[in-house]
């Protein structure tokens, strides 16, 4: 019997995974992170006296990336296992391992799959809904229970309602057998990486010709004495022995493996541990130049000394969830840090220099455009001192199958196998409703304005930064035909102050301050008197917000109401686009188009010209091209292409057919 470790490709959306896109999509370039699950469950099976073997899926992919995910496939069969062992870290992976087993059980029909990994005590007996082409599930740790079940698929015994943490299926029934306690158990290094130091040494070699560095994979200590309300990670604290940990590391650093990420949950809150460690790590970082690690920890465990500690021990980047910056919502997330505490860590990590990394939630129950107008200020205020940061914001998911937004998902039949790709959080999922349009535009902002592991540290813009504090105008998610809808139901004494509301509805997108409204609105109506147009804009805004139409991160609207007045107006513009501006010279444009999985960092077009991004603001569907071309001459009639109107409706019909073939309009 062989037997064979497929470690998955570290990605959601593995079913709609392009050629070439892997590395840049999912790990980037500096790194490539060496798991340790094979390496660990492999060590679990020593004993077993069978032919053995881990197949790295993510490195193959790293190493040739243009391999198509059917040639990835093609390299497990090629193996002809007649067991497969593979994992689950993340519920947002499940698409992923299920297009992998589903592909495997078609070119292998015969070969059995076992699954483990984090994933699965959460699923319990529904992992057959979403995986339906495993054999087997094992929730919690696999230890005796993996070789108990390995030695009944070799003998064809068929009874096994004693292996603890088994999920499987049982003529018409799934057994769900209840996980043992997990004990920390030393894991002897010869049987953890010696038997596949060929491998570790063929990794080294590879990511360093390529001017990057292997990330190792080590703990510490597994779960959390804490239990944030969104957490899926959270589970028993169990602390490992040190010295054990130690060898693993100086045997990985003797092979090459230099960076390590400390996967502890939330690294350091035991005291007495920590200081253990600390001194064990800085006394191993002066005779080894080039060990450096990363951690996570709680702001609250944050303290000068800590931090000082971590420095001298070879700490390079600290990762804390600050998640936002708003007290109610830190309250109802049960993060048990006040927001001050949060600044105060920040204010630590800052001044020591240290690099350190912010992970934000967007979305969460609670919060609004205030709580993420908060968030904007206090990264903002990062900035201004110059602290060594980046953020990675992600959206709020109930991705646990207890939870009550993924069980009304799972009900309405949203939640299903070959969709929870969804429960990524940096993924558009307005269409699934885990999402709002203010949500987007926030993780957006995040993204665009603040150095963030999505789109780089060079991709900050501060223009952007600046501008996310200030007033300006966005529709909530009862959007721009209910306030057409609203305006048109408001008396007026003219049509062309009905025209200067509808153009103002238009104006109103995320994009522009109600100044800048204004001065968009006094060109286009040289007509009217400035004052009157001004005074019409002020008493617009005031009625749309009035009726919690309009929302804005700088000046918020918070009191929503439900307008139930729908029509049926035609869009040209692809409806799920936003526009950013930085006020100068930087325009964005954020397209999802019609992408199965939508991973967001991949949809946004930079450097969009003036006109392009003046005509996108105006077709919303309720304008003719003759009309937009109207309003172009008066933006931009010192413009070559716009002098005449003649001009501006031959070169606004090009912009229109240019948006049309990019997907940016119907
Ligand atoms: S402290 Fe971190 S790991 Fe622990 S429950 Fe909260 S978010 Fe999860």
């Amino acid at each position: 019997m062989k037997i064979l470790f497929v470690n998955p490709p570290n990605t959601t959306s593995l079913h709609v995974a392009e050629p070439g896109k892997y590395v840049e999509e999912n790990i980037g370039r500096q790194f490539f992170p060496l798991p340790r699950i094979p390496f660990e469950v492999m060590a679990v099976l020593k004993d077993i006296n069978e032919e053995k073997d881990i197949l790295l899926l993510d490195f193959e992919w790293y190493k040739n990336s243009s391999l198509s995910k059917e040639e990835l496939v093609d390299l497990v069969a090629q193996q002809n296992p007649d067991l497969i062992l593979t994992t689950l870290i993340a519920q947002a992976s499940t698409d992923s391992l299920d297009w992998l087993t589903t592909k495997i059980k078609k070119k292998l029909p015969n070969c059995t799959i076992i699954l483990g990994g984090q994933a699965i005590k959460y699923f319990q007996e529904k992992i057959f809904d979403f995986c339906p082409n495993i054999d087997f599930a094992i929730a919690g740790f696999a230890r005796e229970n993996l070789i108990e079940l390995i030695s009944c698929i070799r003998t064809g015994k068929k009874d096994f309602k004693d292996i603890s943490g088994l999920i499987c299926k049982e003529d018409n029934n799934i057994l769900t057998n209840k996980p043992s306690n997990y004990e920390p158990q030393e894991l002897s290094l010869k049987y953890l990486y010696g038997r596949y130091k060929s491998l570790i040494e063929e990794v080294v070699n590879f990511v360093d010709s390529k001017g990057a560095w292997v990330m190792g994979t080590i703990e510490f200590s597994k779960g959390c004495p804490f239990s944030c309300n969104f957490c899926a990670a959270k589970s028993k604290y169990l602390e490992k022995n040190i010295e054990g940990v130690m060898e693993e590391i100086k045997f990985l650093y003797n092979l090459g493996v230099h960076k390590f990420y400390f996967t502890d949950l939330t690294f350091g809150v035991n005291l007495d541990s920590r200081k253990k460690i600390l001194e064990i790590l800085r006394n191993f970082k002066i005779k080894n130049k080039d060990f450096g690690f990363r951690c996570v920890t709680r702001a609250d465990l944050i303290t000068t000394d800590f931090v000082n500690y971590l420095l001298s021990a070879g700490c390079y980047e600290v990762g804390i969830g600050i998640e936002c910056n708003d007290k109610s919502v830190l309250y109802s997330m049960n993060k048990k840090i006040p927001a001050s505490k949060n600044i105060e860590a920040l204010e630590i990590l800052g001044k020591s220099g240290i690099s350190f990394k912010l992970f934000l939630i967007e979305g969460y129950e609670g919060s609004n455009a205030l709580s993420s107008k908060r968030t904007f200020e206090l990264l903002n205020y990062l900035e201004t001192r110059g602290y060594n940061y980046f953020i990675q914001p992600a959206l709020n998911r109930d991705i646990l199958p207890s939870q009550k937004r993924f069980k009304e998902k799972e009900k309405k039949g949203i939640i299903q196998r070959g969709n929870l790709n969804q429960l990524d959080f940096r993924h558009d999922c307005r269409k699934e409703g885990w999402d709002t349009e203010r949500t987007i535009r926030s993780i957006c902002l995040l993204m665009l304005a603040y150095p963030s592991t999505e789109l780089g540290k060079e991709n900050r813009s501060i223009e952007l930064q600046k501008r996310n504090i200030l007033d300006i105008p966005f529709f909530n998610d009862l959007g721009f035909e209910t306030a057409i809808s609203f305006i048109k139901g408001q008396n007026v004494e003219s049509n062309i102050i009905t025209d200067l509301r509808k153009d103002t509805v238009h104006l109103i997108d995320g994009v522009y301050t109600t100044q800048e409204i204004k001065n968009k609105l006094i060109k286009l109506y040289p007509e009217l008197e400035k004052g009157i147009i001004e005074k019409e804009i002020n008493f617009l805004i005031e009625k749309l917000r009035e009726k919690g139409l309009i929302d804005s991160f700088g000046n918020p609207n918070l009191n929503k109401q439900e307008l139930n007045q729908k029509n049926n107006l035609a869009f040209t513009r692809n409806k799920n686009m936003l526009l950013f501006w930085n006020g100068f010279n930087n325009r964005y444009i954020y397209a999802p188009k019609n992408k199965e999985a939508i991973k967001i960092k991949t949809c946004f077009y930079k450097d969009i010209p003036e006109e392009v991004f003046e005509f996108l603001i105006f077709s919303k569907g309720i304008n003719s091209i003759n009309e937009v071309s109207k309003k172009l001459h008066l933006l931009f009639n010192n413009k070559k292409g716009f002098r005449t109107q003649e001009e501006a409706e031959k070169t606004t019909n090009q912009i229109c057919s240019t948006c049309k073939q990019y997907g940016f309009c119907y």
